[in-house]
């Protein structure tokens, strides 16, 4: 088990979470281009149960990849994406790296919706690779 501590950048939202293996998902898809403003999203998976958010989160949903809705929320003061609420995986909590305290501790384990991969974004290592969704 890995302590991950992390938070939004101005500092309103912090949280801690239990987290097995850090092994994170990278995305690709528009919508986490969208929702990150970033090239791509690299995600870690955590259990509901062993996340604990302190602040208010603001919450934005839609319909993902899976046609189930996903609820993406951010820092309702300085916008930062924090996390996801993935209908396909109820209980199910999906943090964004990038706001961790130490974002080193997550290394790629998978890449998916690699159709939406920018030419130049390269993950490095031997690890699966999915041009959609996985499975
Ligand atoms: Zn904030
Ligand atoms: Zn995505």
């Amino acid at each position: 088990m890995t302590t991950i501590t992390g938070g939004c950048l101005c500092g309103a939202v912090r949280y801690t979470a239990e987290a097995d293996a850090p092994s994170a998902t990278v995305c690709h898809c528009r919508d986490c281009q969208k929702f990150t403003g970033s090239a791509f999203a690299a995600l870690v998976m955590v259990p509901k149960e062993a996340l604990t958010i302190g602040g208010t989160l603001k919450t934005f949903s839609s319909v993902g990849g899976s046609g189930k809705p996903i609820l993406r929320l951010f820092c309702p003061e300085c916008g930062s994406s924090i996390a996801e609420e993935p209908g396909t995986r109820p209980g199910m909590v999906i943090l964004n790296v990038g706001t961790f305290d130490d974002p080193a501790v997550a290394t790629p384990a998978r890449e998916i919706f690699r159709d939406d991969a920018l030419s130049w974004v390269h993950v490095a290592g031997d690890i699966p690779r999915f041009a959609k969704r996985p499975g």
